[in-house]
């Protein structure tokens, strides 16, 4: 197996370490060429319209496109769920966006006061407990389609966050962070950036079971929570706002 990661700006060698660190290997992606016969890419980390820019100039954009339209397994983190993303509030009007996970994002949507912190996220689908995860400047999931997991939410601590009425999770004040659909993973936190290896071997996983977009049979796939549980997850933390 060889993963390639997007080597145009951000966290490339973070990326690369932790692959290296569960055994596989990855190539650095900065031209087209770079693309032939991978088995999944990475989007790192970084910035969204940089690296939208360095897609256009390296002649890149479309070819990636193309193969993510042909359903190359794709992991994205933070400027990576950006560009993974259906669409991206508030960035630049000529921003790429893949659509490869149908999702709307919010870039810097955690707002000023969390630009950058760390918390420990729980995760039903990953054994072994909580999840450490760096948010830098992270995009705030705003939509998610009928087809998308999420694999994790976070309960944003200030009302000064997502934007207000920005329906369906600003509002209720829990945003989904780690959100996969099919072979495609996106986290709004930076998992090349801890030492847990938890997200990229849930990533590799994916791949493991041969599987490209449109099929069903992710190997190693569990019971995840769907939307109804993270409302039902919003309800619990919007009660214990009340009691307070
Ligand atoms: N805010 C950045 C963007 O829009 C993402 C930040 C990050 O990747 N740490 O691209």
């Amino acid at each position: 197996m060889e993963i390639g990661i997007l080597a145009l700006q951000g966290d490339v060698a973070e990326h690369r370490a932790a692959l290296s660190e569960i055994g596989v290997a990855s190539r650095p992606v900065r031209r087209p060429e770079d693309l032939a016969g991978l088995d999944g890419v990475i989007l790192p980390g970084g910035e969204s319209t940089t690296m939208s820019m360095l897609l256009d100039s390296s002649g890149l954009a479309d070819p990636l496109g193309k193969e993510l339209d042909a359903g190359l397994p794709a992991l994205g983190t933070c400027a990576g769920m950006i560009l993974l993303a259906t669409e991206a509030v508030d960035g630049r009007s000529d921003q790429r966006c893949y659509g490869a996970i149908d999702i709307t994002v919010r870039r810097n949507g955690f707002g000023r006061q969390l630009e950058s912190f760390e918390c420990e996220l729980e995760v039903p689908a990953l054994a072994g407990g909580p999840l450490p995860a760096v948010f830098i400047r992270a995009p705030v999931v705003e939509t998610i389609g009928a087809e998308v997991e999420v694999l994790a939410t976070l309960a944003q601590p200030s009302p000064g966050g997502a934007r207000e009425g920005a329906e369906p999770f600003g509002a209720r004040r829990a945003v989904p962070v780690l959100c996969r659909q099919g072979v495609v993973l996106v986290a709004a936190f930076h998992p090349e950036l801890t030492p847990d290896r938890r997200v990229h071997e849930l990533f590799v996983s994916s791949i493991d079971g041969g599987v490209r977009a449109g099929s069903e049979e992710l190997s190693g796939t569990q019971a995840l929570p769907g939307t109804e549980e993270v409302l039902a997850t919003e309800e619990v933390l919007a009660t214990e706002e009340e009691g307070r």
